[in-house]
């Protein structure tokens, strides 16, 4: 047992899905050739002025409203000045001072029990360019496509405990970003990207021990491999009696270790002020009225409304709507055919071990929630076998094929009439009278060597349900 209690903040910034950029009309498509989506504006000219994309300011409020922020009626832009070559202007606008939405939180589940995570502050800013460092010719090239695309930076309090309680609190955030349509939530492409505040402190001790802050973590294994690696190191470090730096870390996923990337700039090393070139923002209520009545379902409350719709258990409602297409996929599915226990079983099992083997996500599923519906029907109405179902879900998910016709072409289809399988029943029965006199004189254990033989004078059609109640009533005479 560790004397040591870790403590975590994270900064989140979160890459808003407008079309166009914060503060010029240039695309925000990603893929596109370098420097093509650049303009005067976000490629630093003098003698420019940036014009709010009103978009952003609805996505940032937006987010606030969902996390239960103050929403600042007066909000301020603000440059942050740093020399950096994929930095045309040598500032970054963003917001300080008085950033739109203070004061939210988010609650996850841990170990212990639910627990609420404060949010101390989102804020609107744009994103910098992107440098591409060639070994081949030993050059670097700046793409600007990126430069001035909109971001929000969502800043935690230091209330997390544990890598597994970040992980926890990121995944929220993200579900909620997705389920408000204002981000894509893809780490890999770092649409959503964060940093890691971690730092150590003996148990008991109320001050806060120095951080580290940690980067380049791109997937929540990342997160969750960087924190734990950096506090064994910084307890190593206390426990020698060597003081932990305050500094800037990047993560190196080859080798799961942290290593010093730069010191760590103090807010005032950045030299903010208001930015001249942008008025106040100030939000008329009536926005703030719209944007609250456009806000759609959210993660928690989808989840409290599987488990009472749907009957599910909570475990199930939770891992349904942690991600918004799966909640859609399996909705769907269940309008299609209503049985929700059935349909989440089926999600549950194989249809998420198909998406965590191939990493994919629902919404790209070839069989359809009306192909997966129709599959759960073919099995519940006893037209086959639930081993059949098992058997072609692989063939469907990978060509998404229509259920019915793969079990017709594929000579599937029970036999649940129960007139052909009485005729089957009575043959075995004819056939075998050694073993039906057994039976009958106590040896009940045969039930199976009759059910194995219907169904093999069926081809393995029988539906075992009705071979085994004819079997039970022409025993039983
Ligand atoms: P910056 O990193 O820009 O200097 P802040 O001082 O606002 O900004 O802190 C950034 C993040 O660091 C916040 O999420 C905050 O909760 C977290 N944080 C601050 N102090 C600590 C600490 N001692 N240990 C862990 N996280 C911390
Ligand atoms: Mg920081
Ligand atoms: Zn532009």
């Amino acid at each position: 047992m560790t004397r040591y209690e870790t403590v975590i903040g994270l900064e989140v910034h979160a890459q808003l899905k407008t079309a166009s950029k914060i503060f010029c009309s240039c695309s925000t498509r990603f893929g596109a050739q370098p420097n093509e989506n650049v303009c005067p504006v976000c490629s630093g000219m003098p003698g420019v002025l940036p014009v709010l994309n009103r978009k952003v300011v609805e996505f940032a409020a937006k987010m606030g409203l969902a996390i239960d922020c103050r929403i600042n009626t007066k909000s301020v832009f603000a440059r942050k000045n740093y020399f950096y070559p994929d930095l045309p202007k040598g500032y970054q606008t963003s917001q300080f001072e008085l950033p739109i939405c203070e004061h939210g939180h988010v609650d996850i589940a841990t170990a212990k029990g639910p627990k609420r995570v404060g949010v101390t502050r989102i804020h609107m800013e744009e994103d910098a360019g992107k440098s591409i460092h060639s070994a081949q010719d030993n050059s670097s090239y700046v793409d600007l496509n990126r430069a001035c695309v909109p971001l929000i930076e969502i800043v935690s309090e230091p209330d997390m405990r544990s890598a597994e309680e970040a992980v926890a609190y990121l995944k929220a955030l993200r579900s909620i970003l997705v389920y408000l349509d204002i981000c894509d939530g893809n780490m890999e492409e770092g649409s959503f990207r964060c940093d890691a505040n971690v730092s150590v402190r003996p148990f008991g001790q109320e001050a806060f021990g120095t951080r580290a802050e940690l980067k380049n973590l791109n997937s929540f294994k990342h997160v969750q491999k960087a924190i734990e690696f950096e506090v064994e190191r910084q307890i190593d470090l206390v426990e020698d009696g060597e003081a932990v730096v305050q500094e800037t870390r990047l993560y190196d996923a080859n080798k799961g270790t942290t290593h010093s990337m730069r010191g760590k700039e103090e807010a005032h090393d950045y030299r903010y002020f208001p930015c001249p070139d942008l008025v106040p923002l100030v939000l008329e209520q009536g926005w703030l009225d719209q944007w609250r009545a456009e806000l759609p379902e959210l993660p928690r409350a989808r989840e409290r409304r599987f488990a009472t719709q749907y009957g599910l258990s909570a475990d199930a409602a939770e891992v349904l709507t942690a991600e918004r297409d799966l909640a859609e996929y399996f909705e769907a599915a269940v309008a299609a055919f209503a049985e929700p226990k059935k349909i989440a079983n089926w999600i549950m099992t194989d249809i998420l071990r198909e998406l965590n083997a191939t990493g994919g996500r629902a919404a790209d599923l070839k069989l359809t929630p009306q192909g997966l519906a129709a599959l759960v029907r073919l099995v519940e109405q006893g037209a086959i076998s639930a081993k059949s179902g098992k058997d072609i879900l692989p063939e469907l998910l990978a060509t998404g094929a229509d259920p019915e016709a793969l079990v017709k072409a594929k000579g599937l289809v029970q036999i649940s009439d129960v007139s052909s399988l009485a005729a089957a029943v009575e043959s075995v029965l004819a056939e075998n009278p050694k073993e039906l006199a057994e039976f009958r004189a106590g040896k009940t254990k045969l039930m199976g060597f009759f059910v194995g033989q219907v169904m093999r004078r069926t081809k393995g059609q029988g539906n075992p349900a009705v071979v085994n109640q004819l079997l039970n009533e022409k025993l039983q005479q």
